[in-house]
């Protein structure tokens, strides 16, 4: 079996000063999956995606996008490659409506017709999102600012979408909506790379996971190997 990888990165090393942010990781991401990248506060993950997307760039390393070299260019370049982020902390625009924030996040798509058509096919996959349509953004709950936050995400039709965090802050209930809306965008056939401290229910969802820890990957293996190893029980999963 050969498999497609969409991103290869390849002995990746980062640093803010003399802070030793990542050091040689290597990760493999591949097509029509979802990985996880699990692991304790200041383990790197933010920073591994942040370098994906192109706001931090590397000292050292590979990330290669379908075999092209992309590691050090800019976010925007990245964006057009079909890579998006869904940064940590949702961070929509509170003053915009719903549809406005959709409408912003489909600033690629220069068609503005064509633009108009993907926020109605977010509110027809998203109906909870469409009875909200011209609420103020930044009104909405928690729960319903994430699935914004993704949504506008998806309004670059994106290949590969790089989630940090989507469950932070959220309430039980809604965390369990925003592992659902992560199935679903899976289903939809755009990869996802998943950042989170969640660790039980990002494994149980992901295909294959990564443990980041002091900026290096301390192991890795299928959600559900991951799920059932004992030393991972231990240390992220709360069990004793
Ligand atoms: P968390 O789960 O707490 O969000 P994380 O795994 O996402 O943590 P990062 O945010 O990537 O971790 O941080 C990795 C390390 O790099 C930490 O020690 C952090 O303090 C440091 N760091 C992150 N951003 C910067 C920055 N802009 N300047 C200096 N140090 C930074």
């Amino acid at each position: 079996e050969v498999k497609k990888y969409i991103l290869e990165i390849e002995d990746l090393e980062v640093r803010y000063g003399h802070i030793q942010a990542l050091n040689g990781v290597n990760i493999q991401v591949e097509k029509g999956k979802i990985i996880s990248i699990i692991g304790s506060n200041g383990a790197g993950k933010s920073t591994l995606l942040n370098t994906i997307s192109g706001l931090v760039k590397p000292v050292q390393g590979k990330i290669r996008h379908h075999g092209d070299e992309i590691q050090g260019k800019p976010a925007h370049a990245i964006v057009k490659r079909g890579i998006v982020q869904v940064p940590e902390g949702r961070k929509i625009f509170g003053g915009l409506s719903v549809r406005e924030n959709l409408v912003v996040g489909g600033f690629l798509l220069k068609n503005q017709k064509k633009r108009n058509e993907l926020v109605d096919e977010m509110f027809a996959l998203f109906p909870r999102l469409k009875e909200r349509e011209q609420q103020q953004a930044g009104t909405l709950s928690g729960g319903e600012q994430q699935m914004l936050a993704i949504c506008r995400g998806l309004m670059i039709d994106p290949e590969l979408i790089l989630l940090d965090e989507p469950s932070l802050g959220l309430a039980p209930v809604l965390v369990n909506e925003v592992f659902k809306l992560i199935k679903k965008i899976n289903g939809l056939g755009i990869t996802v790379l998943l950042v989170e401290q969640n660790a039980k229910k990002s494994l149980a969802l992901s295909d294959y996971a990564y443990v980041l820890e002091n900026g290096s990957i301390f192991t890795q293996g299928k959600g559900e190997d991951l799920l059932a190893n004992e030393d991972i029980q231990k240390v992220y999963l709360g069990e004793r």
